[in-house]
């Protein structure tokens, strides 16, 4: 740190210069995440001094979270059960990992090995919990349209297992587990079904409504026993937002830390300090949507993933998979490089490492019509480029 302070016109200054180097919106293909709703953003700065990890202090801001989660048990069908803000589905899935894992023990079925049953196109978030948590994940490999084989996953289940994750809304692919299938096939063995919807959760109900034929995923299937769902996705709520959501109304509390102190209750999230203005930005943008003004992006984001679907197929490329959500992955030899070429350009899309020689294009609410009619001219280009042995510079 200097010793000497900076003007504040001059701090402002060169943050701004480096934020103008960030990638505008209308440039980027790769990300769930979108430009949050201005509301949303006007509303957490006027909360950027509130902090959730103390609410003797913030009354207000914790009765506002408390009506953000029950809005988002609402949605998911369960108006009864509990929940927490977090910070996006990473803490989201610990806090469900640890849920399970300290269930099996209070049953007395903790083994030496515990186990988690998974799909191979499981998030890696995952990885990094289970690492955490001292859990094995047991890898079932997707089928050919990519979902995790519900009969296999019943197959799986031993006495080490603790839980079950299936997937709404895959990061990769945008694929859907029968959720609705896998709900029934784990009903009965005692372990806890935990549903990955960070991807989906703010699409899939919208979906449904507008006559998408996509499984149910939410606590209307029986045997779901938590869900991951994150507002700082398709939930349009500045970053972080993301929330763990539970079956019973006192689930959520089962993950309890106490505090030093006389009269401040148990911490039930990782983190301690935490941004109110998430709850209260989260809040805002659900409240001035509605169901309506989701159903209405919602409608748009699939309009504008068929037209970049048709338009791909039009140049000739060919999908892996009819997108189920509003990921578009099409078949492309030298992705890398045709990747890396478009980045040269200003333009972001994916190539996955596991699933090679494909591009995966997000659609969310920042991917209009106009980004994709300026998008594939501009990934011809890349294409012919890289077959002519242009050199890709990237910085
Ligand atoms: C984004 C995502 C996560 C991780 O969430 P973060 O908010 O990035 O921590 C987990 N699972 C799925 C399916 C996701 O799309």
């Amino acid at each position: 740190m200097r010793t000497d302070g900076v003007p504040a016109p001059d701090v402002r200054r060169r943050i701004a210069a480096e934020l103008a180097d960030d990638v505008p919106w209308t440039r980027v293909l790769n990300s769930i995440c979108t430009e949050p709703h201005p509301l949303g953003v006007e509303m957490a700065s006027s909360a950027s001094h509130t902090n959730l990890g103390d609410v003797r202090i913030f009354r207000g801001t914790k009765r506002i979270e408390r009506r953000v989660v029950q809005l988002l048990l609402d949605l998911v069908a369960n108006p009864g059960g509990s929940g927490n803000l977090v910070s996006g589905g990473t803490e989201a899935n610990l806090i469900a990992m640890l849920v399970a894992r300290e269930s099996a023990r209070g049953k007395g079925r903790l083994t030496h090995r515990p186990e988690v049953v998974v799909s191979s196109t499981v998030h890696y978030s995952f990885t990094k919990i289970f690492g955490l948590l001292g859990l094995t994940p047991v890898v079932v490999p997707v089928d050919d349209a990519l979902h995790l084989p519900a009969g296999e996953v019943a197959r799986r289940i031993t006495e080490h297992t603790v839980a079950v994750i299936a997937t709404a809304g895959s990061s990769e692919f945008g694929v859907v587990d029968a959720v609705d299938e896998i709900g029934p096939a784990v009903s009965g063995r005692d372990v806890h079904l935990h549903v990955d919807a960070a991807t989906g959760g703010f699409i899939i109900p919208f979906a449904r409504e507008l006559g998408h034929d996509l499984p149910q995923f939410d606590f209307s299937v029986d045997g779901v026993d938590s869900i991951t769902i994150d507002p700082h996705k398709y939930g349009l709520a500045p970053v972080p937002a993301g929330a763990i959501l539970f079956r019973g109304a006192q689930d959520a509390g089962q993950f309890a830390f106490d505090s030093f102190f006389v009269d401040t209750p148990a911490h039930h999230t990782l983190l301690g300090t935490r941004p109110g203005a998430a709850a209260v930005a989260t809040f805002a943008v659900l409240e001035h949507l509605g169901r309506d003004g989701f159903r209405d992006i919602t409608r748009t984001n699939f309009e504008v993933t068929g037209y970049l679907a048709d338009g791909l197929r039009a140049a000739g490329h060919e999908l892996l998979a009819e997108p189920q959500l509003n990921i578009v992955v099409v078949k492309m030899p030298g992705a890398t490089r045709i990747s890396q070429r478009l980045e040269s350009d200003g333009w972001i899309v994916s190539t996955s490492k596991r699933f090679g020689e494909t591009l995966r294009l997000v659609v969310n609410r920042h991917v209009t019509r106009e980004v994709v009619d300026a998008f594939l001219p501009a990934l011809e280009r890349a294409r012919r480029e890289v077959a002519a042995g242009v050199e890709v510079v990237l910085r």
